[in-house]
């Protein structure tokens, strides 16, 4: 006799972690349409239209902009295996999880990574990035993180784009999780290589990495002495399949390009300045709240990102810890709250509201459920206190 296993059946969960994000029942619809073939004409057209809405996110002309399957990681890798030759100079500015990744990799491409590091839980300033420019030689790229995720800073990339311009090297930024959830502006900030990822602000499964390149990093990529260390990731293989030669590279992933192309979609008709206000507006809301709970922000005012709050936890009871109080929002009350990463790791949550998760409804049913969960780890708690704050922000 035949058995059918069982399918996995995931639980209904709130994401309010650092990724991945709620998506949207127009997304996950689009994942569930029938496959064609990756040389179809009709695919070739969707294609097309991901380049060009990327290009509208990205706010960019660039002509090398797409989608490099692989998560936000495999963007990072693509912009710096493509960028760097051996004993090529990196700087890397580093202020939490993602710069060291990237310095990881600037290593493993055999460049030579100068990475300046800045205390977690504070932004990259332009006096930083002075600083770190006057003590490398000639170096052939700075790598910027806009959001880090580890520590929700935010560093004022418009301030720094002419201190890198000058330098005259190569700029390349990681916008995983500022993409569509604040502004962007890869023309404007005169960024040579920017790569993020659809399952933070973009609020698509995790499984592509959009990528820009501007005319500079192809010139520089055009002039390798060597061939660029990773087959899969090689730009210049990728874009003729991306491009009009349609060249087969590898099959792209079909159902994650309906998705992003639907994600997209979303993004365009709610605007991006609305998208930026909204996101805005939650992070206010959700900030006034947690304060009046006893929460403590870790980044300045000036500097915290919307879509995702970094913050210690009151005083909890003796034997009480911030892994258990996340562990009953997540089985009594469906909620996903992120933990601290690296230096972070047990002294901070990281509360992501990106995207689709970034609605004024699960704010409040955050609010609600701490309510609930604090008084019970030794947090005095006023009723309703949080949530009135709360409203009053939003
Ligand atoms: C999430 C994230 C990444 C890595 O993306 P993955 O999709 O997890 O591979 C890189 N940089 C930043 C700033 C991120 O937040």
């Amino acid at each position: 006799m035949m058995t059918t296993a069982s399918r996995f059946a995931p639980p209904s969960r709130l994401l309010l972690g650092p990724g991945p994000s709620d998506v949207h029942p127009r997304v996950l619809d689009a994942l569930s349409q029938p496959l064609v073939g990756h040389l179809d004409p009709a695919f070739l057209g969707l294609m097309d239209e991901l380049k060009r809405r990327l290009r509208a996110v990205f706010r960019t002309e660039n002509e090398l902009t797409f989608a490099v399957s692989g998560t936000g990681s495999a963007g990072m890798e693509a912009c710096l295996v493509n960028l760097l030759e051996e004993g090529d100079e990196a700087v890397v500015m580093v202020n939490g999880e993602f710069g060291r990744r990237m310095t990881d990799i600037v290593a493993r491409c055999r460049a030579q990574p100068r990475p300046y590091e800045v205390p977690w839980g504070r932004a990259v300033e332009p006096a930083d990035v002075e600083k770190a420019l006057s003590q490398a030689k000639r170096p052939k790229i700075v790598a910027l993180v806009h959001a880090e995720t580890s520590t929700g800073a935010e560093s004022p990339v418009a301030e720094i784009a002419p201190i890198v311009a000058r330098s005259g090297a190569l700029f390349v930024l990681d916008t995983v999780t500022s993409l569509g959830g604040c502004p962007v502006e890869i023309d404007a900030w005169k960024v040579d290589a920017c790569y993020s990822g659809t399952q933070k602000c973009l609020s698509c499964p995790p499984g592509l990495a959009p990528v820009t390149f501007g005319a500079r990093a192809r010139e520089a990529i055009r002039d390798r002495r060597s061939k660029v260390q990773s087959w899969y990731l090689d730009v210049t293989m990728i874009e003729k399949y991306w491009g009009a030669e349609r060249v087969y590279h590898h099959t792209a992933p079909i159902s994650m390009s309906y998705a992003l192309a639907e994600a997209l979609r979303l993004v365009e008709e709610e605007g991006l300045s609305a998208r930026f206000a909204r996101h805005r507006r939650n992070h206010l809301s959700l900030a006034a709240g947690l304060e009046a709970f006893g929460f403590r922000f870790v980044v300045e005012p000036a500097r915290r990102l919307w879509m995702l709050n970094s913050v210690f936890l009151p005083t909890l009871a003796p034997g009480q810890d911030e892994a258990g109080l996340r562990r009953r929002l997540l089985d009594e009350f469906g909620i996903e709250v992120g933990g601290g990463l690296g230096e972070f790791k047990g002294k901070i949550w990281r509360v992501g509201l990106m995207g689709e998760s970034s609605r004024r409804e699960k704010v409040l049913r955050l609010l609600s459920a701490l309510e609930k969960v604090l008084p019970d780890a030794g947090v005095a708690v006023r009723p309703g206190s949080a949530l009135a704050a709360a409203e009053q922000c939003a």
